[in-house]
């Protein structure tokens, strides 16, 4: 299995090679030159790995069909080492509950960070560690956060060998039970710096050490922001055990209803509906940050301006633009690089936009990728929770609320629809309380996390502290 940008450059490189890295060297995103076929026999086959041997069999099925350069017994035992109930609570990993008829919850919310990036970042935790130590390399990941991104990151690279964590934050700004998450870790290899200013601040410190090329070669500087490959590919495998939960056989079809900020959770759904997995419709939900649902209604992607970016009650959904969606439109233009090279390389940083309207390919969108939309706002986000609680007596979080609004209006009568779950409540305890009046539920592992004594470095906006803390570590 080789993988290619999105732009087009001729260099096809091999899953370890694009592991630790970011963008490919034009500037786009990487994919595989294809997608393995799963036939029905091999679906059929899955089913009784996730039924029989679980989670982390059934990811270690999935995965080897696309990396090819991490011997099977190796991936194996990093696939059991990570699905584990121990770390994410259940022995499904993620269990699917039935909300209303037809309609169903899949929690991805149940890791160490009570939010779907751990499926993926607890994942490239160990992925890295056994690089690393194969390489005989060190990785210095310099990250910036506004809540679940951040603290997935450190809780999966936590204590592992040849990576250290350096995660700018806000200063005051990310919810209290966040920041005590982040900020009570003690491990040595896990440095907090809050930033006395704005999450653009803090991603401006980071550009700005990353592009300082002599420093980010000198100290291993790495990234492990979202357009990452290895974590969308991860993001796969949840969505065949969705379908396994649902389904009895595989000639029956399911939609997902995904809460969606980046476009990498849905693109994960669409990598496995690419694969033969059955999915009728992979419905994009969004907050007040439409640029996805305007895309998916209009065919134009018109990125935002940091003043119309909306701070909103789904925060973690928050974008101006969706780091991840080259990757769709260079599958529904053909794979054409030159045309996303130009749409994405060229048009938008000249006029902000582009328009597919026009398009016949655009049409594609939603008859052969399955894709449609919806948008949520706080007043829906406030009905749905207020809803879900009184009918059926359960408390879900703003984002997944956001997920269940837009999943209604594409519900149809013969085929499941599962929103996923993308964070447990407690999380965003505010916005509950707005809703309903109380508090959410808190797991009994967070209880008095707040109480802790925690380990954070505060500085004000200076590229040079940054930098001078991570020379003082690498020394
Ligand atoms: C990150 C996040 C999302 C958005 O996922 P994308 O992959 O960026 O589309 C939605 N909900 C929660 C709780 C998140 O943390």
């Amino acid at each position: 299995m080789l993988y290619l940008s999105t732009r087009g450059h001729p260099e096809r490189r091999r899953f370890c090679e694009i592991l630790l890295e970011g963008l490919a060297p034009d500037g786009g995103l990487y994919l595989p030159e294809s997608y393995p076929h799963v036939d029905d026999a091999t679906l059929g086959q899955w089913r009784r790995v996730y039924a029989e041997q679980g989670y982390a069999d059934l990811a270690f099925e999935i995965l080897s069909r696309f990396i090819d350069d991490i011997p099977a017994s190796d991936l194996l035992g990093l696939c059991r080492k990570t699905y584990t109930e121990a770390v994410f609570g259940t022995p499904e990993i993620v269990p699917v509950r039935p909300l209303e008829k037809g309609l169903y919850l899949e929690a991805l919310s149940n890791g160490p960070t009570l939010a779907f990036k751990d499926m993926a970042m607890q994942l490239l935790g160990n992925l890295f560690e056994y690089e690393l130590a194969r390489r005989g390399e060190q990785l210095n990941i310099l990250g910036a956060t506004s809540g679940d991104t951040g603290s997935a990151a450190e809780y999966a690279m936590r204590g592992k060998k040849g990576v250290r964590v350096f995660m700018t934050s806000p200063h005051g700004r990310m919810s209290p039970f966040q920041q005590a998450q982040m900020f009570s870790l003690q491990d040595e290899n896990i440095h907090n710096i809050a930033i006395e200013g704005v999450f653009d601040d803090c991603q401006d410190i980071v550009k700005a050490v990353s592009n300082d090329l002599d420093f980010k070669r000198r100290y291993r500087i790495g990234t492990v922001n979202s357009i990452n490959w290895a974590r969308l590919l991860a993001q796969v495998v949840y969505y065949f055990a969705g379908y396994f939960q649902v389904t009895q056989h595989n000639a029956q079809r399911v939609s997902f209803s995904v809460p969606s900020g980046n476009f990498g959770n849905v693109c994960a759904g669409h990598v496995a509906r690419m694969m033969g997995l059955p999915i009728e419709k992979l419905v994009v939900a969004t907050n007040e940050n439409d640029v996805l649902d305007e895309f998916f209604r209009t065919g134009v992607y018109r990125v935002r301006a940091g003043a119309d970016t909306h701070e909103t009650s789904s925060p973690s959904m928050d974008i101006s633009k969706a780091s991840n969606f080259e990757r769709f439109v260079f599958d529904l233009l053909g794979r054409d690089a030159d045309r996303t090279r130009s749409l994405f390389g060229e048009e938008l940083s000249r006029k902000g936009l582009f328009d597919l309207s026009h398009d016949p390919l655009f049409k594609q969108a939603a008859e052969r990728y399955g894709f449609v939309s919806g948008r949520s706002t706080h007043a829906n986000r406030l009905a749905t929770l207020q809803d879900t609680y009184q009918r059926f007596g359960q408390m879900i979080d703003p984002h997944t609320a956001d997920g269940v609004k837009v999943a209604r209006a594409f519900k149809q009568e013969t085929t499941p629809m599962l929103v996923l779950e993308t964070a447990l409540p407690i999380k965003f305890a505010s916005t509950l309380v707005e809703a309903l009046g109380k508090e959410p539920d808190r797991p009994a592992r967070f209880e008095g996390i707040e109480a802790l004594p925690r380990r954070v470095q505060v500085m004000p906006v200076d590229v040079q502290r940054v930098k001078h803390l991570i020379e003082a570590h690498c020394a």
